[in-house]
């Protein structure tokens, strides 16, 4: 799957699974924007990504900042002449049982989540339409999909991420892009790490595989959505799970 010529902008890359997508693009020759609101992290995973020969850039972005996020898009356009590809990825979790759940959490994970979407496709949708083509694929979860014990919000978030996906797909078909979303299971990152033992050995019961998936497995997935082999799918959820949820 070749991406060469091609721009990638991927939210939330300098670690973890859009690190992961950020390296699997750029082995396919794509120049990449690695966006994070740790910039001194970004700035480390790009230079690693350097390495592999592409062209990369990065950048400080909190896209729960429309402002900020369309700042970015524009600093990125006139660098790199061209975005073809979106990955949202950027994401957090703020669990707890609704219950006890504050507003301050609820806010911020749909801030962030959801919102950071909206605001990075209102930034680059205009320029995918104008180049008449583009890829954007978001991070989605299983837990969208199928809620979790704990995660409210975070399972509203995405959810809403699924039903902007669709929407989106919608629209934009007629002027040559594609909107997928990406539904991962349990996978290996800083985010999982937090939660507890317990916890991951009755989820890892639930999965047939019986592990947890690896940035890559998300990676590898995004790769083909990227590509020209994906040209005919849009307004899909693809899981990546082990298993865990089997959709029709
Ligand atoms: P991660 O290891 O925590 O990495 C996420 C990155 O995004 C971090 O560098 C984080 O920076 C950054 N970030 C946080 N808030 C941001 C913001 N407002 N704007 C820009 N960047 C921000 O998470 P991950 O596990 O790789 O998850 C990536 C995506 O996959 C998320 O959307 C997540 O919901 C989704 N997902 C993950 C799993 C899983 O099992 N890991 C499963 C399903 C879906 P800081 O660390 O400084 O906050």
């Amino acid at each position: 799957m070749q991406l060469k010529g091609k721009v990638a902008l991927v939210t939330g890359s300098a670690q973890g699974i859009g690190k992961a997508i950020a390296v699997a693009l750029a082995k396919a020759g794509a120049n990449i924007i690695i966006s994070d609101i740790n910039l001194e992290l970004a700035n480390k995973t790009a230079e690693e990504i350097k390495a592999l020969g592409v062209k990369t850039m990065s950048v400080k972005l909190n896209v729960a900042d429309a402002t900020e996020a369309e700042e970015v898009v524009k600093q990125a356009k006139e660098a790199m002449g061209q975005i073809d590809i979106l990955v949202n990825n950027a994401g957090i979790t703020r669990d707890t049982l609704f219950i006890r759940m504050k507003k301050e959490d609820w806010d911020l994970v749909l801030n962030i989540n959801l919102n950071g979407v909206f605001n990075m496709c209102k930034a680059v949708v205009p320029l995918m339409m104008k180049q008449r083509f583009g890829r954007i694929i978001n991070i989605a979860s299983i837990v969208g999909e199928m809620g979790n014990f704990g995660q409210a919000n975070y399972a509203a978030s995405k959810a809403g991420v699924i039903g902007l996906t669709k929407t989106l797909a919608r629209e934009t078909a007629p002027r040559g892009i594609t909107v997928n979303a990406i539904a991962p299971g349990f996978i290996q990152t800083a985010m999982t790490d937090k939660i507890p033992e317990e916890v991951k050995q009755k989820m890892m019961a639930q999965i047939p595989m019986a592990k947890l998936g690896q940035p890559e497995d998300v990676a590898n997935a995004c790769l083909f959505l990227a590509s020209e082999a994906a040209a005919y799918i849009t307004g899909q959820v693809i899981n990546v799970n082990g298993g865990m949820l089997m959709n029709t």
